[in-house]
């Protein structure tokens, strides 16, 4: 069964790795945000990609959530000495990324033909795509009326500041990358991963024809990021607002309802699966917690069993 996955970072790397165990290589494929990329340091820094890069090939921090675990931090701590602000960690091996990717875009190679050769160099067998080649850029008006960039907003602030508006910069005219589209439509099963439905995943579904390519697919499973009210970690309960939707499982099920064919709440959540049919979408309600490998692996399968 071929699936194509829609995700953020760390809450879509999970289920990822759930996915990417049960299914046979060659078999999934994972379209990943890029409006949160950044330069740090002079280097392109694309946190999504990276971070679903290393938990797909075993390299991860998954107790951080980020980075290569081991990383050592020297890098950072030499820009301090310099006098520079040093608020964005970034591990040395993950700055080698990071360089990598700077240096080959800076040759004329594109973003998605680098993440490429990244994932091949680590041995990852999932396919995996940024979600465009173009630069898209997620801004964050606060109600205290400053516009801040993502990583501003998401490490420097600790997602403090009250949101009142997110902007994308760049999305209008940026197109899906090569084989977006293709992957979408040719897939069995569409699965949008539980990531941010503002900052995450609300970027890849405005790209130019990706809602459409959904809205003609008949198998498109969403898995709730929220759950009792909650989001199960990050701002996603803090942004909710911003795009008109209540803070619950069926809030995000009204926002995929044009494409979503069964949409899966957590098992503590049953009791919103008759609100959400009402929606026109199948509901299925599921342990969605993903406290460790063997919860992600049994969510994967449960997934691949619908
Ligand atoms: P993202 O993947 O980059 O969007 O960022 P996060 O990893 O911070 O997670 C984004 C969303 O996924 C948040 O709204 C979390 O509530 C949700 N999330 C993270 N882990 C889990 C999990 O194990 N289960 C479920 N259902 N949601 C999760």
């Amino acid at each position: 069964m071929t699936i194509t996955a829609l995700a953020g970072g760390v809450g879509g790397s999970k289920l990822l790795v759930g996915l990417q165990n049960a299914l046979v290589p060659g078999e999934l494929t994972a379209v990943v945000n890029t409006a949160d990329d950044a330069t740090m340091y002079g280097v392109h820094v694309s946190p999504d990609v990276d971070i679903v890069t290393y938990w797909l090939c075993g390299l991860a921090d998954t107790e951080r959530g980020w980075g290569l675990r081991d990383d050592t931090f020297n890098v950072v701590a030499g820009f301090a000495r310099l006098g520079q602000e040093v608020w964005f960690s970034l591990g040395d091996a993950d700055l080698a990324t990071c360089l990598f990717r700077t240096q080959r875009m800076a040759d004329g190679v594109s973003l998605s033909a680098v993440t490429d050769e990244v994932r091949r160099a680590l041995g990852v067998e999932t396919r995996i795509m940024p979600m465009s080649d173009d630069a898209v850029r997620t801004r964050v008006v606060t109600e205290d009326g400053r516009t801040l960039e993502f990583q501003e907003y998401f490490v420097k602030e600790h997602q403090e500041p009250a949101v009142k508006e997110v902007r994308f910069a760049g999305i209008g005219d940026a197109k899906p990358a090569p084989g977006v589209i293709e992957a979408i439509r040719d897939a069995d099963r569409v699965i949008l991963c539980p990531s941010n439905p503002v900052v995450s995943l609300g970027p890849i579904l405005m790209l130019s024809g990706v809602r459409d390519a959904l809205r003609e697919h008949n198998d498109v499973i969403a898995v709730s990021p929220i759950v009792r009210g909650r989001a199960v970690k990050g701002p996603a309960d803090k942004m909710l607002h911003v795009l008109g939707a209540e803070v619950s499982a069926s809030g995000v099920a009204g926002l995929y309802r044009d494409f979503c064919t069964t949409f899966v709440v957590d098992e503590t959540d049953i009791e919103e699966a008759a609100l959400i049919e009402q929606l026109g979408m199948k509901t299925v309600a599921l342990d969605t917690i993903m406290r460790d490998l063997p919860a992600s692996d049994r969510l994967a399968r449960s997934l691949l069993e619908l």
